[in-house]
C-alpha cells in the first residue's frame, strides 16, 4: 500500500462557500468593509440573509406579482441594461412602453380615433401623483383664466389607499375622505354633493378598494357629479384608481361601465405588478384625451438623444417590468388574462363559502364580484377589555404557519370594525387555500382552547 502525503496547501484552500475569506464574521453593518470577498461568497451571504424574509406566496396580504414564468424571469434578466428614459438607446423599449399604453387605453374603452395619452410609473402610486397633478393643474388653468383664487384645492374620494394621502400631503391638495355609511363598504355617490365644491380638482374613484376588495360604483358616481353640474355649475372630472382593478375587471366584469365609457372619467391608473401579473416596478397612468394632461407637466429632454415628451416623477428606470408587461399581455391574450383571474375568482369564491362555514366570521367580500379576494370580520365583535379572542389573536396564530393573514380596522366612520382579508392572486391555486383552510380551523381550535372564557363559550363571563 503507497504511503500517502497530505498536501497541505491544497487541505487548508477549501472550495466550500462557508470556508471562503468572508465568510468567518458576519457581513458588515454600517460601514462598507475595507476589502473585497470573493462574489460567490457575498452571493451566498446575502442570500442566507434573505431566508429571514419569509415567504411571498403565503403573504396573503400583498395584491403584488408573487409568482411569474420562467421566461419572465428571463426577459427581466436581459433587460438588466436597459433604462427606460434612455429613448433614443432603447427605441424597442420605449416602442413597447407604447404599444402597452395603446393595449390599455383600447382595454379601458378609450374612444375610437380619441387621442389618449398614457405613460409607465414605477407604480399606481407614481401614476396617482401623475395624475392628481394633472387634475389639480386643469382645475387652477381654469381658474386663473376665470380670475378666480387657485388657493385651496380639494380632491374627494371614499376609502382610498395611501398614495392619495401623500399626494394630498406633497403638493397640497386637501383630501376629503367620505367616511363610510354603516352599511356600505365604499363611498356611496349620494355622499358626494356635500363634499364637493368650486374647488373640487376631481373625484378619485377605486375600482378594488384596498381594505375589502369592493368596487366603488364609478358609473353611479359619475352621475351624481352629472346632477351636481346641472345643479352648481361644477365640472368634476372623475379619476378612476384601478390599480387592481383595471386588470381585473376588463376579464371578470366586461360589462360593467366604470372606464372611458364613462364620458366623466378623464383618467385611470393600474398597477402592472399586481393583477397585471408583472414583476414589481409597474404602473400606468391613461389620459382619455390629451386636453387632460395639461402640456406644462409634460417634459422634453434632449439631452440623451432624441426628443421624446415624458412625464414622470423619476428619471432612469429599469426597463424590464415594462417589457415583462408587454411580454404577459401578447403571451396570455384576452383568453388568458380571463383564465388566470377566473381561477382567482373561483379559489377567492370557494374560501369564502368555507370561511363562513367555520362558525364566528361573517364574510363582507366573497370574490364574486369586484376583486378576487375574500374580507370577513367575526360575526360577534370582542368586547373591550375583556379575554375575548380578536381576529389580531388569530393572524398571529396563523403566522406560526407562515401565512400572512393581515386584520386592521375599517376605514372612517366604520372603525370599531376590525377584518381579515386574503387576496387571492396569481398562484394562490386551490391546493393552497386548502392549505390555508386547514390551518385556519387547527388556529381556531388552538386559540378557542386558549380564551375558554371568550365570547363564544361563556358569552357572560368576565376575569
Ligand atoms: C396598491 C394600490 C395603490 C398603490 O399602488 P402601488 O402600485 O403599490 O404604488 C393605489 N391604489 C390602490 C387602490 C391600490 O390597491
Amino acid at each position: 500500500m503507497p504511503l500517502h502525503r497530505v498536501d497541505q496547501a491544497r487541505q487548508y484552500a477549501p472550495d466550500d462557500l462557508y470556508a471562503l475569506p468572508g465568510s468567518f464574521e458576519p457581513l458588515p453593518r454600517y460601514r462598507i468593509p475595507e476589502g473585497t470577498m470573493p462574489a460567490r461568497a457575498a452571493y451566498q451571504l446575502v442570500h442566507d440573509e434573505l431566508l429571514l424574509d419569509g415567504n411571498s406566496r403565503q403573504n396573503l396580504a400583498t395584491f403584488c406579482t408573487t409568482w411569474a414564468e420562467p421566461e419572465v424571469q428571463t426577459i427581466m434578466a436581459e433587460a438588466l441594461d436597459k433604462n427606460l428614459i434612455d429613448k433614443d438607446e432603447y427605441p424597442q423599449t420605449a416602442e413597447i412602453e407604447s404599444r402597452c399604453v395603446h393595449i390599455l387605453a383600447d382595454l379601458w374603452h378609450a374612444p375610437d380615433g380619441s387621442s389618449a395619452v398614457g405613460c409607465s410609473t414605477t407604480g399606481s402610486s407614481e401614476a396617482a401623483m401623475l395624475a392628481g397633478l394633472a387634475m389639480q393643474r386643469r382645475w387652477r388653468a381654469r381658474r386663473r383664466a376665470a380670475g378666480q383664487s387657485t388657493e385651496r384645492p380639494n380632491l374627494v374620494c371614499g376609502p382610498v389607499q395611501v398614495c392619495w394621502e401623500k399626494f394630498g400631503r406633497y403638493f397640497d391638495v386637501e383630501l376629503r375622505q367620505i367616511p363610510l355609511l354603516p352599511d356600505s363598504l365604499t363611498m356611496r355617490p349620494e355622499q358626494l354633493a356635500d363634499y364637493c365644491d368650486e374647488n373640487t380638482i376631481g373625484v378619485v374613484a377605486t375600482l378594488g378598494v384596498t381594505f375589502n376588495g369592493e368596487y366603488e360604483p364609478v358609473a353611479e358616481i359619475a352621475g351624481a357629479l352629472d346632477e351636481l353640474q346641472q345643479r352648481t355649475g361644477f365640472d368634476i372630472p372623475v379619476h378612476v384608481d384601478a390599480a387592481s382593478g383595471g386588470f381585473v375587471a376588463p376579464f371578470l366584469q366586461p360589462d360593467l361601465e366604470w372606464d372611458f365609457r364613462l364620458e366623466r372619467v378623464k383618467s385611470i391608473n393600474a398597477s402592472g405588478h399586481k393583477f397585471g401579473l408583472s414583476p414589481l416596478g409597474v404602473g400606468w397612468a391613461i389620459w382619455r384625451e390629451a386636453a387632460y394632461l395639461p402640456e406644462e407637466l409634460v417634459f422634453h429632454v434632449d439631452y440623451l438623444g432624441g426628443d421624446m415628451p415624458t412625464f414622470a416623477l423619476n428619471f432612469s428606470r429599469p426597463g424590464g417590468e415594462v417589457i415583462a408587461q408587454y411580454y404577459n399581455l401578447v403571451r396570455l391574450g384576452r383568453d388568458g388574462f380571463t383564465a388566470v383571474q377566473e381561477a382567482c375568482a373561483k379559489v377567492a369564491a370557494r374560501l369564502a363559502d368555507a370561511i363562513a362555514e367555520l362558525g364566528p366570521f361573517s364574510v363582507l367580500h366573497d370574490g364574486r364580484s369586484g376583486l378576487p379576494a375574500v374580507c370577513w370580520t367575526l360575526t360577534r365583535q370582542p368586547r373591550p377589555d375583556s379575554d375575548d379572542w380578536t381576529l389580531y389573536d388569530l393572524s398571529e396564530r396563523l403566522r406560526l404557519r407562515g401565512w400572512q393573514v393581515p386584520t386592521y380596522p375599517l376605514p372612517a366612520d366604520r372603525s370599531d370594525v376590525a377584518v381579515q382579508r386574503v387576496v387571492v392572486r396569481h398562484g394562490v391555486s386551490r391546493d393552497l387555500a386548502e392549505l390555508l383552510l386547514d390551518d385556519l380551523k387547527a388556529a381556531l381550535t388552538d386559540i378557542r382552547r386558549r380564551h375558554l372564557s371568550g365570547a363564544e363559550q361563556q358569552p357572560g363571563f368576565h376575569h
